[in-house]
């Protein structure tokens, strides 16, 4: 039994997944023609209480058509230091877009209101790049997992509004934090202009993530999805998984996020562990102490079944999914507790 806990990224369909991605009906998406995708487009939607939702092949591109839309050459985006867009979209930023990223200094991947404020350059001061777009990430990746407080993103929102920002949400593990907050999707339909969700992470689907947004946006998105080569034809079949997902994998997460709070308390007491972030959600962060070195660490995990990943910087990454079973979970904590 090997146990993988790279990411939330690495599960395979189940059976009543892979059976309702047989059974999709499917035509041409690229001519809207597409029963199952449509239903999965108007569904996400409708969920979030917006007008449109766009299916993507991956999170990157649907982050990276919004910010093409929110954007022009030259402008320049605000977002967290850790945040994916800026850190793990290949550059993607200036390359599709031809804009900068304002880095702010946040605590976890989150930042507050003021700091947003105080990272707009001003519109009259035609020196800086002008800033167009604030983008948020909840759950925050590289900051553990970590879930935003409401009250202050709709704060921020207050912020981009009064100057008349685009406001994005990666929203890649949203889910996350819906369940472990007990919030709503309309919630955050109702404060950004664009949000992307991903199907592949923690709803354990194979592919694909949503854009949604208003009619308009999601237009426009059409094209660039286009330019970027992700014009899909039956892609049905991996929309069915999604919806599959949506209806049947949501509630579950809880369960993921409790066996990560469960290797974290274990992870505490051990002497290798120089410290472990605090744990929201799904995502462990953690430091071996100075003197372990990280690489013959994971060589030795690995020699024992169980596969994890550096984030660089001395910090390592754990991430419970729909495929770390109760099974799994045992052996595991049986295994950091009595061999390392
Ligand atoms: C995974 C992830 C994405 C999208 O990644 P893809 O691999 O392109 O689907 C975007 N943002 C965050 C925070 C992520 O964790």
């Amino acid at each position: 039994m090997r146990i993988n806990l790279i990411s939330d990224t690495v599960t395979k369909p189940t059976p009543q997944m892979l059976k309702a991605m047989f059974e999709a009906k499917v035509g041409d998406d690229v001519f809207k023609k597409d029963e199952s995708i449509n239903y999965l487009e108007q569904k996400v939607a409708e969920m979030f209480g917006k007008e449109a939702a766009l299916f993507f092949p991956s999170g990157t591109m649907a982050n990276q058509t919004a910010i093409k839309i929110h954007t022009n050459p030259g402008d320049q985006v605000i977002c967290d230091k850790d945040a994916h867009i800026y850190n793990y979209e290949g550059g993607g930023v200036s390359f599709n877009s031809g804009a900068s990223c304002k880095l702010i200094d946040g605590h976890r991947g989150m930042f507050t209101a003021e700091q947003a404020k105080a990272a707009i350059n001003p519109p009259d001061f035609y020196h800086s790049p002008l800033t167009s777009l604030i983008a948020l990430e909840n759950t925050a990746n590289r900051g553990g997992g970590a879930c935003w407080d409401f009250d202050e993103i709709e704060k921020i929102h207050t912020v981009a509004r009064e100057h008349e920002l685009g406001f994005h949400l990666d929203g890649a593990r949203l889910w996350n934090a819906l369940v472990e907050k007990g919030e709503t999707p309309e919630q955050y339909g109702k404060l950004f202009d664009t949000i992307s969700v991903c199907l592949s992470k923690g709803l354990g689907c194979p592919v694909g993530s949503i854009l949604i947004a208003d009619e308009e946006t999601i237009y426009k998105a059409l094209r660039i999805r286009k330019i970027l080569g992700g014009g899909m034809r039956q892609a049905g079949y991996l929309a069915a998984a999604g919806t599959y997902a949506l209806d049947n994998h949501i509630t579950r997460l809880a369960a993921d996020h409790a066996k990560a709070k469960e290797i974290g308390q274990t992870l505490e007491k051990l002497a290798i562990i120089k410290k472990v972030e605090p744990i929201d959600t799904n995502i462990i962060i953690f430091y071996l102490q100075d003197d372990i070195d990280e690489q013959s660490f994971l060589k030795k995990l690995e020699a024992l079944g169980i596969d994890l990943i550096g984030m660089g910087s001395g910090k390592l990454r754990i991430v419970t999914h729909l495929d770390y079973t109760s099974e799994m979970h045992q052996a595991f904590l049986k295994v950091i507790q009595n061999v390392l």
